[in-house]
């Protein structure tokens, strides 16, 4: 039986949450990268917190604490009560395990993943999707746990980070995070997918490294795919995946937030950083196709199903429990 907080929770520190695992939600996910959502969906477990405070954060009702309530939204589950979910992913066709911004909690989950399933036989690719905002030292402790990464490389600017993720550190962190994870993936090329139950047939990419593309901030992009096609284009199994559906936050949604930049990616800033890939040589890779008004897109984790039906089947819910 999993609890559902209350305003009265102690909350622990910058990342919102104490040494217990609270999950938001679980859901068959159909809006990755292709080899991500395979045929069956990816089983994507939300963590609740977050190490980073993104101001645009579109999961801001499950990544922070609120003024006025004091906590994300969440449950604390154990790690029966973890496997479960895990199970219940499966058995509802997800190819992999696809933890969402654990990053604050990797002791817990690195546990809890090594129970989830019975055996090697049994058990789903678990795939490790962060902020990149991570030591090595952390990260070691996934090792031989997961099956491939999947980190942000938001900006090499320290001014930016500073303003929208409040975090001056954040480009050197996550340049030594990728780069410990290609490391770590130096001998798995390329994931068999062959256990996953729907059987793509296809690879598993060991790293794909993910940017989101500010509007109005083209030379932070331009600075990212640089230092990609320096450091890791060329390398077999690691990707690029471009994304450009950023979207403000309304302010009515998250008026505790400091705003975030105005509007979405423009055609000519499009055309620009498609022609950036070329210049670069990075041909590895997914490119978002423009999304010109995501704001519907944006979850809502007061919802048993957060997400918008044909990207998203719900399988458990903080408040709900299975569905
Ligand atoms: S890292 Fe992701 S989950 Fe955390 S605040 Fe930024 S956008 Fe939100």
């Amino acid at each position: 039986m999993v609890s559902a907080r209350g305003p009265a929770d102690d909350v622990g520190g910058i990342c919102g949450e104490t040494a217990a695992l609270h999950l938001a939600c679980a859901s068959i996910h159909r809006g990755e990268e292709p080899p991500i959502t395979g045929i069956g969906g990816s089983g994507a477990i939300f963590v609740s917190g977050c190490n980073l405070g993104c101001v645009f954060c579109q999961n801001h009702q499950i990544s922070r604490r609120f003024p006025d309530r004091r906590m994300a939204y969440g449950a604390g589950v154990t790690a029966r009560e973890f496997a479960r979910i895990c199970r219940a992913l499966k058995e509802r066709g997800a190819e992999n395990i696809n933890i969402v911004t654990g990053s604050h909690a990797v002791p817990v989950l690195a546990e809890y993943l090594k129970t989830a399933f019975t055996g090697p036989g049994d058990a789903l690719p678990v795939l490790w999707n962060s902020s990149a905002y991570e030591l090595p030292q952390t990260l070691e402790l996934l090792s031989g746990i997961v099956d491939a990464f999947l980190p942000d490389l938001k900006t090499l600017d320290s001014g930016l980070s500073s303003r929208f993720f409040r975090a001056p550190d954040y480009p050197q962190t996550a340049k030594t995070a990728i780069l410990k994870m290609l490391d770590m993936m130096k001998n798995r090329a390329t994931a068999s997918v062959a256990a996953s139950p729907a059987g793509t047939g296809g690879g598993l990419p060991a790293v794909i490294v993910r940017h989101l593309v500010l509007p109005g901030f083209l030379e932070s992009t331009r600075n990212v795919l640089y230092w990609f096609a320096e450091n890791c284009a060329g390398i077999r199994g690691v990707e690029l995946s471009l994304m450009f559906q950023y979207t403000p936050v309304p302010a009515g949604a998250a008026a505790h937030l400091p705003p975030g930049p105005p509007g979405t990616v423009s055609g000519d800033e499009y055309d620009t950083v498609l022609g950036w890939l070329s210049e670069y040589g990075i041909e590895d890779g997914y490119c978002q196709e423009p999304v010109p008004d995501s704001a519907g897109w944006l979850p809502d984790f007061e919802k048993a199903n957060p997400f918008p039906s044909e990207l998203s089947l719900p399988v458990w819910h903080w408040r709900e429990g299975f569905l």
